[in-house]
């Protein structure tokens, strides 16, 4: 039931505004269809009659005056004449030649036109149905009581009742792949962007590297799979950072930095993850590693910093980091072993830097 809750409290722009292109083309289509039906139906019943009838001549030219004015019309007014051409044509069809040929299943293409404006407002759609099935009732209760000028004849009533069957199934084909093309067109537009701003938002636009953010998420979703799963966290800060923005200027610590998360990344490859935790400090996510084998791997990882030559323009340098681990003990939470991670850090820093704590 929420659905048709939800469908009647719809916020619908107000009417007049432009026709979005999908439901033009479905209008202009439609309509170019109903026109050679009108069409193809007054040729046809000359033949059966022998006479020429002005009525589907007439209803064929109304409706090409619509088709003609699309652009000019709003939605709802377009709609109007849509669906009033085809009322007035089953009205004179049903007087005529009686309740005969499926006729009247040229009215269900009028409900996807409905349904699929965004300026109609919910109780004009119901309205449009009941109208609809109250037209139908109508009609028939009229044809069991009057007997119709004309009769049709059975190869006319059977090539009629084709036509019946096909056009207004075609119709309404030809406007379900242009309305549902451009509902999946406008979801895959917002999944790409969704998707594009999700990483956007994970990502540290300096390094390219995944932020705290994007970190804390996958250490969590790690542990959604399996709570009681091993795991050790590294925090690393670089030594004397300010003296390298201070001696060679920003520049040259945006490049250190930059040049540090390439090394790291390429360090990490599939043992491990990486991110920048903010400033000059990086966080590691070593899945299914111990303490021992995780401060093993930042062993290396603070030696390659150490080796590594900068070279910032005609500046040679050289940094290292100072890094804390810490490993999952199964009864803190994700922040506490951070923080004991970010303790052990600082223990290093106070203790002469460039080395692990474990
Ligand atoms: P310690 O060994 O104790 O960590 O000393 P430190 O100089 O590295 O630490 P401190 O916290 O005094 O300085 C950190 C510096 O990092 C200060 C700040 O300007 C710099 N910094 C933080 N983020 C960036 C950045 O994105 N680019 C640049 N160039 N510098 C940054
Ligand atoms: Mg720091
Ligand atoms: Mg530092």
């Amino acid at each position: 039931m929420k659905f048709l809750v939800d469908f009647l409290h719809q916020e619908v722009p107000k009417s007049g505004g432009t026709m979005p292109a999908y439901y033009r083309k479905a209008l202009f289509i439609s309509e170019v269809v109903l026109a050679a039906y009108f069409l193809a139906s007054a040729v046809m019943l000359v033949c059966t009659t022998g006479v020429w009838l002005w009525q589907p001549t007439v209803v064929f030219a109304l409706t090409v005056i619509c088709l003609l004015n699309i652009n000019r019309m709003s939605a709802r007014v377009n709609l109007i004449c849509f669906s009033g051409i085809i009322c007035v044509w089953l009205t004179w069809f049903v007087y005529r030649f009686g309740w005969s040929s499926g006729s009247p299943n040229i009215l269900v293409p009028i409900l996807p036109m409905v349904y699929f404006n965004i300026y109609e407002p919910p109780l004009g759609k119901i309205g449009y149905f009941v109208g609809i099935v109250a037209f139908r009732v109508i009609l028939f209760a009229y044809s069991l009581h009057h007997t119709p000028p004309d009769e049709l004849n059975h190869t006319a009533s059977l090539v009629l009742q084709i036509v019946n069957s096909v056009i207004p199934l075609m119709m309404m084909t030809i406007e379900f792949i242009l309305f549902s093309s451009s509902i999946q067109a406008n979801e895959r537009e917002l999944t790409i962007n969704n998707q594009t701003l999700h990483r956007a938002a994970g990502t540290d636009p300096l390094t390219g590297l995944p932020n705290r953010r994007a970190m804390l998420d996958e250490i969590e979703q790690y542990l959604r799979a399996d709570p009681n799963a091993q795991f050790s966290v590294a925090i690393a800060d670089i030594d004397f950072f300010k003296r390298v923005n201070d001696t060679y200027g920003h520049n040259c610590g945006d490049y250190t930095l930059k040049e540090l998360a390439t090394l790291f990344m390429t360090a990490a490859a599939d043992k491990y993850k990486v991110c920048r935790w903010g400033g000059e400090e990086f966080c590691f996510f070593l899945a299914g590693m111990n303490i021992d084998e995780a401060g093993q791997e930042m062993h290396d990882l603070k030696t390659a910093v150490r080796r590594h030559p900068m070279h910032f323009g005609e500046i040679d340098y050289s940094i290292t980091i100072t890094i804390g681990v810490e490993e999952n003990d199964y009864r803190s939470s994700i922040e506490q072993i951070l923080d004991r991670a970010d303790r052990k850090l600082y223990m290093g820093k106070v203790g002469g830097r460039d080395q692990v704590v474990v």
